[in-house]
């Protein structure tokens, strides 16, 4: 039986869905498909203090903010960037589009085809996510989606200059300085002023996943991402100090935010504690980071590394990180994560800003039935057919007409008569 070293205060991980919250986006969404851009603009007013002549920005707007960031922060979006596009076109790569003949003269194949617009939310109501301009922007366009209309709230009141600075670079068609439920809603249903789109991805807080919940299927959405949360698996060889420095890194993004410890080692378990209440009285971010680990942090003590790996599984937590003797074996032994870090050189942050895989990722146990967003997320998977020999489609037809009877379609099945009839010979039943 795990033992429990520190349990959640804030009781159970939450996996379902706040009424209040729900609530809430529900009223909005309704209101921005009523009243559009009317109805938008109040919102930001309301919720982000936030209501300029236009909320999307000219191209002279956006080179007068970009001038204005620094040139290492630029040098190091592109750096960025680069790593993200450069992994993305490889798995773009492994893509083939198939055709194969199944029988003679029957031909079947599938595509992959970008959807034709795209909304790329870019968090910023407590940081300016700048990151999630590449995870989002850059694969869209690697996908090789015409029109990405990407939106980012002001944060406190301010443009987030470094982040449009990476939408810009990313290769964003339209940006809009516009934030949370207003902003979903507005690319799902189209305003005066912002032209609908066919997918949106990105995270987001607890708002902004629960407007793509109640959006989907009027729009596609990439998948449910919403407050990040951090599993570590660690041994007794893992270094007490980084799991607590990397348990924290995650519990600054919010105070809904879990970090787990799953450990084989009751104490380096005690350690992590300890040093978990030395680091975070210093912490900048501690307002976030506090309530987080009180509410939402565990660390729990198993008897073996199997043990450890079926725990970390159960919670399908979004990210996994892996402090053990022999890390890799985590990837045969692990199926339920968003994203797995393997031993001390990498980390959870890595991924989130700089190393080229995606951070936007599965949580509230998602990864139970999906990864994080790629460029697969920007394509539809299209079948095509054709068959050139009549004698094939005879066949087919035959058989056809015999299927669709026993569902009762006649319609259906006198499709199949007719080829058969006229390829064949057959004579026609009606
Ligand atoms: P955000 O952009 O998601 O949300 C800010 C918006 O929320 C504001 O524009 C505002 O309009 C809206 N809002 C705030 N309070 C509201 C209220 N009471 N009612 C209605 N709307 C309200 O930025 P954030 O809040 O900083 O959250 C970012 C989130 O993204 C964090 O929870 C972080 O953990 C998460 N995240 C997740 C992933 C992932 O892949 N799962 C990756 C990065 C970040």
């Amino acid at each position: 039986m795990p033992e429990i070293l520190k349990a959640p205060t804030g009781g159970a991980r939450d996996t379902g869905t706040d009424a209040s919250v729900a609530e809430r986006v529900s009223t909005i969404i309704s209101d921005i498909r009523a009243r559009g851009d009317e109805a938008v603009r109040e919102y930001s007013e309301r919720f982000d203090r936030w209501s300029p002549e236009s909320f999307r920005l000219s191209e002279e707007e956006v080179e007068r903010i970009v001038a204005g960031v620094p040139d290492q922060v630029l040098d190091d979006i592109r750096f960025v960037q680069d790593q993200v596009r450069g992994f993305a076109r490889h798995q773009r790569d492994a893509l083939a589009d198939v055709e194969v003949e199944t029988l003679p003269g029957v031909h079947l194949g599938h595509r992959h085809v970008p959807v034709a617009a795209a909304g790329a939310y870019v968090p910023g109501g407590r940081y300016p996510l700048t990151a999630s301009a590449h995870m989002t922007i850059v694969t869209a366009k690697v996908a090789g989606v015409p029109r990405v209309a990407a939106c980012t709230p002001p944060i406190r009141g301010e443009v987030p200059a470094a982040t449009v600075a990476a939408m810009h670079l990313a290769g964003a068609d339209e940006i809009y300085l516009l934030g949370g439920v207003q902003a979903m809603a507005a690319l799902a249903v189209g305003t005066e002023s912002l032209p609908r789109v066919d997918l949106i991805a990105g995270p987001g807080n607890a708002y902004v996943a629960e407007a793509k919940r109640q959006l989907f299927g009027e729009v596609g959405i990439d998948l449910f991402a919403g407050p990040t949360e951090i599993l570590v698996v660690a041994d007794h060889t893992a270094d007490p100090f980084v799991v607590a420095v990397d348990l924290l890194s995650q519990a600054e993004h919010g105070p809904d935010s879990p970090a787990v410890l799953v450990t084989t080692s009751a104490e380096l378990g005690r350690a992590v504690l300890d040093h978990v209440e030395r680091l975070l009285p210093g912490m900048p971010t501690r307002d976030f980071a506090e309530p987080a680990w009180r509410d939402h942090g565990e660390v729990v003590v198993v008897d073996s590394l199997d043990e450890a790996y079926t725990v970390a599984d159960g919670y399908a937590s979004e990210h996994v990180q892996i402090l053990t003797e022999n890390p890799r074996q985590a990837l045969d032994r692990m199926t339920q994560y968003g994203a797995l870090f393997l031993g001390e050189g990498t980390c959870v942050s890595y991924g989130d800003k700089v190393s080229g895989t995606n951070h936007v990722l599965p949580t509230k146990g998602a990864a139970r039935y999906t990864g994080g967003l790629w460029v697969g997320k920007y394509l539809k998977t299209v079948t095509y057919q054709e068959i050139t020999d009549p004698a094939a489609s005879a066949r087919l037809g035959e058989v056809c007409g015999r299927a669709a009877r026993v569902e009762l379609f006649e319609g259906h099945a006198r499709s199949g008569d007719v080829r058969a009839a006229k390829y064949a010979g057959a004579s026609l039943p009606w």
